[in-house]
């Protein structure tokens, strides 16, 4: 996908939101507290709802975005770049591509459970 398309497939944070959901739909979402797949999506809260003990999970719990606070557009837009490019790209390539200060921040490891 080019730069272009991928402008026109996620053009703001609603978008990436909307099909970062669709992924995590796809990919069966489980229930952190029971384990259950059995879950519903509450559109209010933008969170899903285990059936059975009706525990709550983030749209980002599980993922590589766990405990960031950064927009899921910056997550897009870093994944394509990751992706697009044919030849490896380097962190500081991407955060100069995303025109982003610091580093540290793209770490994707789980820092707050
Ligand atoms: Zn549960």
């Amino acid at each position: 996908m080019k730069l272009f398309d991928f402008n026109k497939y996620f053009p703001d944070e609603k978008a990436c939101r909307k099909a970062f959901k669709e992924m995590r739909d796809r990919e069966g979402v489980v229930c952190q507290h029971c384990g259950s797949h059995d879950v519903v999506w509450l559109e209010s809260k933008q969170q899903y709802q285990c059936k059975h003990c009706r525990h709550r999970t983030t749209l980002r719990s599980g993922t590589v975005m766990h405990g960031s606070k950064l927009p899921f557009m910056y997550w897009f837009i870093a994944m394509h770049l990751l992706t697009a490019t044919k030849k490896s790209i380097s962190a500081a390539e991407l955060q100069r591509q995303l025109g982003h200060k610091r580093y540290q921040r793209l770490v994707t490891k789980q820092e707050h459970p």
